[in-house]
């Protein structure tokens, strides 16, 4: 389904209210009206985004064309330090968009995985029929299939993968675990901005794990820093299906990786990092030595001291 946003000031939107006075039909949340004519169903935001959706969404863009306002109000005017700051509009998740979220973080084996999708308005819906949603309430097996189902639909993502051996090492350069995700999403995200090129693009959202300014802090510190329209939000894989979607790719590879790890040490790692964990350590020791710890684990967690109990 076509798709067209627009920007106008809140004067407009009234006027425009007015002008679709008959066509109005109920008001959805965040929005200050909808209304649906044969050619579109129009939805003004408060934040003076106007979204034209439907089979001719241009025929009703241009009636207003004229009152659009050029540029959306600039980063700079705004308060940075204002929560709200980096909280998406919320016809973000309706629209053209790159959505990050990362796997592995919590679990003493295997890599940290992270995924940045991009979706373009119209296939949000096919994603959501497709069963796309927080990777959280998924079993492994319906996270791999939902996995193979997005990959086929050709959506241009990028997806890091940190492996065990690198990890330790960033993180005896004195690497917090936060600064490694922060590059990795970061470093997804400029992938993938490359990746898709001219396409249009309203907006960046990241599945937060950390305040966006220690997250500005981390990446700036390695020279980098956010692109335009880059947004924060935590749980943001429950309202935007690319976040949904890229959780869904981190996670399969997190799993895929480790299998691999698995299959090479010929014991089962457990997800996690709980006591099984910490006996699973105790006998790849016992199998391969310590050295081995560090291809396989995030060696600084408590685990591997705690793994000295069964050994
Ligand atoms: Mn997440």
């Amino acid at each position: 389904m076509p798709q067209n946003v627009q920007k106008v000031s809140m004067d407009t939107i009234k006027e425009m209210k007015s002008h679709y006075i008959g066509s109005l039909q109920s008001t959805p949340q965040g929005a200050m009206f909808r209304a649906k004519t044969p050619h579109a169903v129009i939805t003004a935001y408060k934040s003076g985004k106007v979204l034209y959706q439907g089979k001719s969404p241009e025929t009703e863009m241009k009636k207003w064309d004229s009152r659009s306002t050029s540029k959306p109000v600039s980063s700079s005017k705004k308060n940075q330090t204002s929560p709200s700051f980096y909280h998406p509009p919320a016809n973000l998740f309706l629209s053209h968009h790159i959505g990050t979220d990362e796997a592995g973080t919590g679990d003493y084996f295997g890599p940290i995985t992270v995924a940045a999708l991009y979706v373009e308005g119209h296939q949000i819906e096919e994603l959501k029929q497709m069963g796309v949603r927080d990777s959280k309430d998924l079993s492994d097996p319906v996270i791999r299939r939902l996995s193979k189902k997005v990959v086929a639909m050709n959506l241009p993502y990028s997806l890091l993968v940190l492996h065990n051996p690198k990890y330790n090492r960033l993180q005896k350069k004195g690497w917090s675990q936060g600064k490694m995700k922060a590059m990795l999403h970061q470093h997804a995200i400029n992938n993938l901005r490359k990746k898709i090129g001219e396409k249009p693009l309203n907006g960046i959202l990241i599945d937060q794990f950390c305040e966006p300014t220690i997250y500005k802090k981390h990446i700036a510190s390695e020279g980098e820093k956010l692109l335009k329209d880059t947004y924060f939000m935590t749980k943001a894989e429950s309202y935007s299906i690319a976040v949904a979607a890229a959780s869904i790719i981190a996670r399969t590879s997190f799993l895929n990786e480790m299998d691999k790890l698995s299959h090479k040490l010929g014991i089962t790692l457990p997800k996690g990092a709980s006591k099984k964990v910490d006996q699973s350590i105790a006998e790849l020791i016992r199998k391969h030595g310590t050295e081995m710890l560090d291809s396989c684990g995030k060696t600084h967690f408590a685990n591997t001291k705690k793994a000295d109990q069964y050994l």
